[in-house]
């Protein structure tokens, strides 16, 4: 089986992508290659963070290696919180903060329309490829649900009664961004 390291620790993610990708290709998480440094995301864009990260990972442990960064992009906060989801309420990374920080400022807001955006970045020897999947939806008006991670409880995709946080891990990724940015990353490895 080929290795290929996931540059992240998020065991949620891990999860979610050793369950999508099957067994053709091991996944090594940062941990598992000894990795503990926290790479830093400076770009104001989630394809220069992906790069960094991919690249990060290349150029120190020597691995194929890919990275992804996700944004919630909110129509009528003109892409907010975007790049900037993990730390949207401070640095601390809290998903409940992030949250309700975000129906807070969604609370007089009609338009409710959002999507999740994922960019991956694979590095295979040098050559960098950019991948994307997005999911179309909506922001609900309190958290529902109690599966997933983030902003799951308060994302309902296009065409479903839902959350996230509502469905199964398997109903969640057949649709979500993560999902069909995999999608395109296994079609891509299977291709070369
Ligand atoms: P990251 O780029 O994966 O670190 O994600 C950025 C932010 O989006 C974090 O606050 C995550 O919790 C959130 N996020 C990423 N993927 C998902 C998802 O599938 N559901 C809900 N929130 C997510």
């Amino acid at each position: 089986m080929k290795e290929i390291v996931f540059a992240t620790n998020n065991a949620h993610k891990l999860e979610e992508m050793r369950a999508i990708i099957g067994n053709k290709y091991k996944i090594l998480s940062l941990k598992d290659i000894g990795c503990d440094v926290d790479i830093p995301e400076t770009a104001s864009t989630l394809e220069g963070n992906a790069e960094i990260k991919a690249r990060y990972i290349k150029e120190h442990y020597g691995y194929d290696c890919f990275a992804d960064d996700t944004g919630l992009e909110v129509e009528a906060l003109n892409g907010a919180p975007g790049v900037y989801s993990a730390r949207y309420a401070g640095e601390e990374h809290d998903s409940f903060k992030n949250m309700n920080l975000l129906l807070e400022n969604m609370k007089s807001i009609d338009n409710r329309t959002a999507r999740f955006r994922t960019v991956i970045a694979l590095i295979i020897d040098d050559k960098l490829t950019m991948m994307d999947g997005i999911v179309n939806g909506e922001i609900t008006t309190s958290a529902q649900g109690e599966k997933g991670f983030g902003y799951d409880p308060i994302f309902r995709p296009e065409g479903y009664n839902e959350t996230f946080a509502m469905m199964s891990g398997e109903e969640k990724n057949k649709i979500s961004h993560r999902g069909r940015a995999t999608a395109k990353l296994i079609e891509y490895l299977n291709l070369i």
